[in-house]
C-alpha cells in the first residue's frame, strides 16, 4: 500500500531542507565575499601605506639631497675636484626623485600626486618644481662649468637656495604627502568598518533565520521521534518497551528506597465482542476512555503502558497491599461506573501483585497476568491478587470469554 501521507510530507521536508541548504549557502557566500573584500581593502591600506611611505621618504629626502648639493659645490668651487662626481650623483638623483615624485614610476613610487600635491610643485606663487629644477640646473652648471657661465653666481644661488628657499618648501611636500596618506587611510579604516559592521550583521542574520528555526525544527523533530518511539499511537500511553524500561528503572529505585511497589495487569473483559457488534472504530474509543479513565484515576507518578490490544500494566510506587487494593478496586468500579456517550460501556479484570525483593519487570508482569486470567475465570469485572501458585492455574493465551462468570464485580483477596 502506497503511504501518500508520508510521500506528501517527505516532499516538504525535501523543500525546507532545500530552502534552508540554500539560505545557507548563499549566507555562507556572502560572508565568504564579505571576508574576501575585507582582505581586499586591507591589502590596499597596506600597499598604499607602502606607497606613502616610499613618497614621505623620497620627499624627505629631498631636503638632504639639496643640503648635500650646495655641500659639494662649495668644495668644488674651493677646488677641490674630489667633489664633482659625488655632486654630479647628488644632482641626478634629487632629479630623479623630483620626477618620480611628479609623474611615479620609479623609485617604489607607484602613481603620480594627489591634486593637492600637484598644485604645490606647479602652482601658486612659490611652486615647488621651478625651484627645485632651477637649483638643480645651477647645480649642474657648478659640476660642469661651460665656458663664460658665472660659476661664483650660480653658487650663490645654490647656497641660497639650499639655506632659504627649498626647506620650507619641500617640508610642505612632506606634510602635503603625509596628509594626503592619512586621509586615504581614514577613508579605508571607514570602508573596512562598513565590511565588518555587514559581517556581522550577516553572522548574526544567519544565526537567528537558519539556525535557530534550524535548532528549533531539529528539536522538533527529536521529540516527535521521541513521541513515536515510547508512546502508543491510539492511546497516548507508553509503549511496552518504553514501559519495561522506566519500570524496571522504578523497581530499582522504590529497592533502594525500601518502599513497596505494586504491578497491576488490566485487560478489558469480553472487548472481542464490542469489535464484533460495534466494530473496531468503537473498539478503539473505548481503549481511549478507558486510558482516560486511568490516567485521572492513578497518581501523576505512577506508570502506565499500553502492553498491547486491550491489555495494560500499571506501576504504583509507593503502594502497599492494602493500598493497591484500594486503587485497583477504584480503578475497576471507574470503568463499571463510566457511561460514556461516545465509546461504548466496558469493564476490566485487574491482576495485582506485589515487588519482591528479587522481582524483576517481567516476573512481576507475568504474575500480574496470571492474577488477571484468575479474575477472568472467577467471572471478570474483578480485582485478583497473584499468590504463589496462581500460575499453576493459568489458563493458555486463548481465553474463552464465553466460559461461565462466578460472581462478577467482587475483589477476592488471594
Ligand atoms: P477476555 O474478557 O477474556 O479478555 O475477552 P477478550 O475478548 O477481551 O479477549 P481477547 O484477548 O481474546 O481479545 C482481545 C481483542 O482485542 C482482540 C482484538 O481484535 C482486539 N484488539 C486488540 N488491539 C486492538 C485495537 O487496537 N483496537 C481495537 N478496536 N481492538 C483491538
Ligand atoms: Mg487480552
Ligand atoms: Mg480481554
Amino acid at each position: 500500500m502506497i503511504n501518500y501521507d508520508r510521500g506528501i510530507r517527505g516532499d516538504a521536508e525535501r523543500l525546507v531542507a532545500r530552502r534552508f541548504t540554500l539560505a545557507y549557502v548563499l549566507a555562507v557566500a556572502l560572508i565568504a565575499l564579505l571576508s574576501a573584500i575585507s582582505h581586499g581593502v586591507l591589502d590596499i591600506v597596506i600597499s598604499q601605506q607602502r606607497d606613502s611611505a616610499n613618497v614621505i621618504t623620497v620627499a624627505g629626502h629631498q631636503r638632504m639631497l639639496s643640503q648635500r648639493i650646495a655641500l659639494l659645490s662649495s668644495d668644488l668651487s674651493a677646488g677641490d675636484k674630489s667633489a664633482r662626481e659625488p655632486l654630479t650623483d647628488a644632482i641626478n638623483l634629487m632629479e630623479r626623485s623630483q620626477n618620480a615624485l611628479i609623474h611615479g614610476g620609479d623609485l617604489d613610487i607607484v602613481g603620480p600626486p594627489s591634486e593637492d600635491a600637484y598644485a604645490l610643485y606647479f602652482q601658486g606663487d612659490d611652486p615647488l618644481d621651478p625651484a627645485v629644477r632651477q637649483f638643480l640646473a645651477q647645480a649642474r652648471l657648478i659640476a660642469h662649468p661651460e665656458r663664460g657661465q658665472d660659476v661664483a653666481l650660480a653658487l650663490r644661488h645654490v647656497r641660497l637656495s639650499a639655506r632659504d628657499t627649498l626647506p620650507p618648501l619641500l617640508d610642505n611636500a612632506v606634510t602635503v604627502f603625509a596628509a594626503q596618506a592619512n586621509d586615504r587611510i581614514t577613508w579605508l579604516q571607514r570602508a573596512q568598518r562598513v565590511i565588518l559592521t555587514v559581517l556581522f550583521a550577516t553572522l548574526a542574520a544567519e544565526a537567528i533565520l537558519i539556525f535557530r528555526p534550524l535548532v528549533l525544527r531539529l528539536g522538533g523533530y527529536i521529540s516527535g521521534l521521541t513521541e513515536l518511539a515510547t508512546r502508543d499511537s491510539l492511546t497516548g500511553l507508553y509503549n511496552r518497551r518504553y514501559f519495561l524500561e522506566i519500570a524496571q528503572q522504578m523497581l530499582l529505585m522504590s529497592r533502594r528506597g525500601t518502599s513497596p511497589t505494586a504491578v497491576l495487569a488490566l485487560d478489558l473483559d469480553n472487548f472481542k465482542r464490542i469489535n464484533d457488534t460495534l466494530g473496531h472504530r468503537a473498539g478503539d474509543a473505548a481503549l481511549r476512555r478507558f486510558s482516560e479513565i486511568v490516567r485521572s484515576t492513578v497518581r501523576r507518578s505512577d506508570l502506565i503502558g499500553r502492553m498491547g490490544g486491550e491489555e495494560f500494566a500499571i506501576v504504583l510506587s509507593g503502594v502497599d497491599r492494602h493500598a493497591a487494593r484500594i486503587v485497583a478496586e477504584k480503578l475497576r468500579r471507574s470503568f463499571e461506573a463510566d457511561k460514556p456517550k461516545d465509546s461504548p460501556p466496558f469493564t476490566a479484570s485487574i491482576g495485582v501483585v506485589l515487588a519482591g525483593e528479587t522481582d524483576t519487570i517481567s516476573d512481576l508482569l507475568n504474575h500480574a497476568d496470571a492474577a488477571v486470567y484468575l479474575a477472568k475465570q472467577n467471572g471478570r469485572n474483578r480485582v485478583e491478587f497473584y499468590t504463589h501458585g496462581t500460575e499453576a492455574r493459568r489458563a493458555p493465551q486463548n481465553r474463552d470469554a464465553s466460559e461461565p462468570d462466578a460472581a462478577p464485580g467482587k475483589s477476592v483477596n488471594v
